[in-house]
């Protein structure tokens, strides 16, 4: 994560709950912030309960986030009830107390085992209102919303009509949220569509073949680049830039006639031409040689969370339960250049998702051989 390039200055960090002003901390002392935060360990507060939910699409190391703000809110003195389903618990008044041992022998364990939905309910103000009443109803002062950027719309509507607090965690494999460099889930996705690429290649480098893999990624082309590096690929299509059909079919081509067996073509499900199918009908119009189309699905969204992404979501959830403890609200835990910040939720709300990286295009294209 060291080699990517600087994010623009964020407005961040330590807004105090019932104080409208919000301070922008320039990111070079953010370090310093978030080591004064990391200071303030355990301090006392009046907060006794707190709620935590996934929402949007599940993602791996959500378990071991959840697993972190438990036992951080336990070590904080708050009792951590799970809204179970996403928006849709509080919707619902549905909640349920996770203690210490109810995250046990989670960490490892992909999904969410506290469940998350689509809840479009939650668009209209009168009934994120009745959300809010059935948290004040259980006592319930503050909310830990882990998910992407929709999610946090839900989370910063809540908190500006409602007053609830809430520390939000990015969690989804997409890799697409303003003000990280980091979402729980994409390291696991990325190495989930690694690994089956190089056991699809071992078929392409025997028999001749190319293979347009297609891989996760509506709109967002992150799992789709890292992928195509990590797996060494001919080509890459992503939603963020413009398919040239033609180049590719002359490079494959090219690839083919100077001696080069197997050929990986990987395909963003969001790319222009419509996904890893049509792309390959279309070079192969181009190009005619033997190829075959994979197409990953949801094996991506799936399985044990990697390393890294355990130690994001470790990190991630006791974080934003003690941002709460100590009184902040409407932030975000992010990761920049491997350090975890504090970000204004209305700030990553406010931006569409980080620009694809061209770094990544350009590298994935000359080692293409
Ligand atoms: P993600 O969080 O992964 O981006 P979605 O965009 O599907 O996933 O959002 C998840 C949920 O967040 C939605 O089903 C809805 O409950 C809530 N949500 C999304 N956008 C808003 C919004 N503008 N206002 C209130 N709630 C929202």
């Amino acid at each position: 994560m060291n080699d990517v390039p600087a994010p623009a200055p964020l407005a961040a960090a330590g807004r105090q709950r019932g104080n409208p002003e919000v301070r922008a901390i320039p990111r070079v002392i953010m370090d310093e912030v978030y080591c004064a935060i990391r200071l303030q360990r355990s301090t006392v507060t009046s907060m006794d309960r707190l709620a935590i939910l996934t929402s949007g699409g599940d993602a791996p190391g959500m378990n071991a986030a959840i697993r972190a703000a438990v036992r951080s809110a336990t070590t904080h003195g708050i009792t951590m009830m799970a809204s179970p389903n996403g928006f849709m618990g509080l919707v619902h008044g549905d909640f349920q107390e996770l203690d210490d041992r109810a995250v046990g022998n989670q960490i490892q364990r992909g999904g969410t085992f506290i469940g998350t939905s689509r809840c479009p309910e939650f668009l209209h103000a009168d009934v994120r209102a009745k959300a809010a009443e059935n948290m004040r109803r259980e006592g319930i002062e503050g909310l830990v919303v882990i998910g992407g950027d929709g999610s946090f719309r839900g989370a910063c509507a809540l908190a500006g009509e409602q007053g609830v607090a809430v520390a939000g965690i990015p969690g989804t494999i997409d890799n697409d949220v303003y003000g990280t460099d980091h979402t729980i889930g994409f390291d696991t996705a990325v190495n989930t569509a690694v690994l089956a690429i190089d056991q699809v290649r071992d078929t392409g480098e025997s028999t001749g073949t190319t293979f347009f893999v297609e891989v996760m990624g509506r709109t967002s082309g992150a799992i789709a680049l890292h992928t195509a590096v990590a797996a060494g690929a001919t080509g890459v299509l992503v939603p963020e830039a413009h398919d040239d059909i033609e180049d590719l079919a002359q490079r494959i081509r090219k690839s083919i006639q100077s001696g080069k067996r197997s050929h990986i073509v990987v395909v963003a499900e969001g790319d222009h031409e419509g996904g890893a199918f049509r792309v390959a009908k279309k070079v192969s119009e181009c190009y005619e040689h033997p190829y075959r189309v994979v197409v990953l699905g949801h094996i991506q969204r799936g399985g044990s969370p990697t390393a890294l992404d355990r130690i994001v979501a470790a990190q991630s959830g006791a974080l934003a339960v003690q941002a709460l403890a100590a009184g902040r609200s409407g932030i975000m835990i992010g990761i920049q250049r491997g350090v975890p910040v504090e970000v204004l939720l209305s700030e990553v709300v406010a931006h569409s998702h980080p620009e694809a990286r061209s770094d990544l295009l350009a590298l994935a294209q000359q080692l293409a051989g």
